[in-house]
C-alpha cells in the first residue's frame, strides 16, 4: 500500500497482522492473569494510545482505565532523564492493581519515574506492559512484565509511536529513511 504516510517507510518490522496477533496474546495473558480482578489501565499518552485501545479489547475484563501524559526531556530521538506530567491521573489509585500501557521501553527512565510515582500514590501493585523494548538503551534498571516485540536499537515509528509527532496512524511499526529524519518539522 504506498501512501504519503507509507512513502517515507524505509523497513517495516512488524506488519499489520502481526501486531493484532502479538496484541491478542498479551490481552489473553492479562485476562489470565487478572482474572476475577478489577485491575486499573494506566495509559501513557500519547505513544501507548493506539496499543491501549487494542489492548483493553483483547482483554475481557471487568477494568478501569486511566491515562497519563508524561514527557521526557532531550532531542526527538532520544530521551534524557527528566520526566515531566503533563496530563496527571483523574482518580485515587490508592490500593488498586494498575497495569501501566506504554508504547516502548527505552532508557527506562519513564517507567522508572512512573513506578516509584504511582507506588508514591499507594497502588497495591504496579504490572507493566509495554507493546516494545528495547534493551539496548536501558539506562535504569526497568524489567516489563509483558513486552510485544523486543526490537534492535533504532528509531522506530507507527501503531501510535511518532517521530516530529508524525506516524502515529501508521498501522505497522518500521523504520524510517534516513532522509526523513532531520527534515524541517511538519506539524
Ligand atoms: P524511555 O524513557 O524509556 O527512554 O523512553 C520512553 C519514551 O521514549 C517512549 O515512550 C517514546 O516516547 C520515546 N522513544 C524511545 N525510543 C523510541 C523509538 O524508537 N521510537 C519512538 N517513536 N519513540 C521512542
Ligand atoms: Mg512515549
Amino acid at each position: 500500500m504506498k501512501n504519503e504516510l507509507t512513502n517515507d517507510i524505509l523497513r517495516v518490522l512488524y506488519t499489520e497482522d502481526e501486531i493484532k496477533a502479538r496484541v491478542e496474546e498479551l490481552g489473553a495473558a492479562l485476562a489470565a492473569r487478572f482474572a476475577g480482578q478489577r485491575p486499573l489501565f494506566v495509559g501513557i499518552l500519547k505513544g501507548s494510545l493506539i496499543f491501549l485501545a487494542d489492548l483493553i479489547r483483547a482483554c475481557p475484563l471487568l477494568c478501569d482505565l486511566e491515562m497519563m501524559a508524561v514527557s521526557s526531556y532531550g532531542n526527538a530521538t532520544s530521551s534524557s532523564g527528566r520526566v515531566r506530567i503533563n496530563h496527571d491521573l483523574q482518580q485515587d489509585v490508592r490500593g488498586r492493581d494498575l497495569v501501566v500501557v506504554e508504547d516502548i521501553l527505552d532508557s527506562g527512565n519513564t517507567l522508572a519515574f512512573l513506578r516509584d510515582y504511582l507506588t508514591a500514590k499507594g497502588a497495591a501493585s504496579i504490572t507493566i506492559v509495554t507493546l516494545l523494548d528495547k534493551p539496548s538503551g536501558r539506562q535504569k534498571a526497568v524489567t516489563a512484565d509483558y513486552v510485544g516485540f523486543t526490537v534492535p536499537d533504532e528509531f522506530v515509528v507507527g501503531y501510535g509511536l511518532d517521530y516530529a509527532q508524525l506516524y502515529r496512524n501508521l498501522p505497522c511499526i518500521g523504520v524510517l529513511k534516513p532522509e526523513v529524519y532531520g527534515k524541517p518539522d511538519k506539524t
